[in-house]
């Protein structure tokens, strides 16, 4: 387990990185939020998390979240996101877990989680899900689909529809990742434009490539071995 001094100092370079990064943008590094990822980090750990002062948390499996905050909630002042792929026949676990869904990115998705939010009486702030590298192994939709998605959510009273997310693909091309980062906030102006409604989230970037996603414009960055460790 991490101790404290050292998840202390990552955090502080972490905030210092992102900084920078918005700075070189002409960005106020304000406007992007950290969702530290906890996927295989002890409860314990994420409380020191806490803490120090983060307040978001990502999780990409539905089981681990549900082990690891089942039965010892995060505090009140915080938002637990789902970032992994979702499967239907999880969707009632997620509505009452998650303060967003983050991996929206099918329309039988839409349907179910449309019908378990309001079985709750919430209203769930989720992201569209766009594979942008149209790499077969990820999720995501195609980005010729997304418009799909968004009308369906659009027309869906207990889901609030905040943005797009997508995942670069595994290159060590800075310029490759660049333009799928560029791309998938072209693709959110578009869609703007097309339903005349604003999707302010672009939750894009992790521990290797988040500096280029806040150039992008990121506006979440889901940060996980750069602060907890491999
Ligand atoms: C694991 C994961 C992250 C965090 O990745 P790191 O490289 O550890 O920062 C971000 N987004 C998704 C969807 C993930 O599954």
């Amino acid at each position: 387990m991490i101790e404290r001094d050292r998840l202390a100092a990552n955090l502080e370079r972490v905030r210092r990185r992102i900084a920078q990064a918005a700075e070189r943008a002409g960005r106020d590094p304000a406007t992007v939020k950290i969702v530290a990822v906890t996927k295989g980090v002890p409860r314990a750990t994420v409380q020191l998390a806490y803490d120090l002062g983060l307040r978001a948390f990502g999780e990409n499996r539905v089981q681990e979240a549900l082990q690891k905050f089942g039965t010892d909630p995060l505090p009140s002042d915080t938002e637990l996101h789902l970032i992994g792929y979702l499967q239907t026949n999880k969707v009632r676990h997620v509505v009452k877990l998650f303060s967003m869904i983050q991996s929206v990115d099918r329309l039988s998705l839409v349907e179910e989680l449309e019908r378990r939010a309001e079985g709750q009486g919430r209203r769930i702030p989720v992201l569209v899900q766009v594979n942008l590298a149209r790499e077969p192994q990820k999720h995501g939709c195609d980005p010729l689909e997304a418009a799909e998605v968004v009308r369906a959510l659009l027309e869906a009273p207990h889901l609030e529809l905040r943005g797009l997310i997508t995942v670069a693909p595994l290159t060590s091309c800075e310029s490759e990742i660049r333009r799928v980062f560029a791309a998938l906030r072209t693709l959110r102006d578009q869609l703007e434009d097309y339903f005349s409604y604003s999707l302010p989230e672009l939750s894009m970037g992790m521990t290797n490539d988040f500096e280029i996603a806040v150039e992008e414009g990121a506006t979440m960055v889901r940060i996980g071995r750069a602060l907890f460790g491999a």
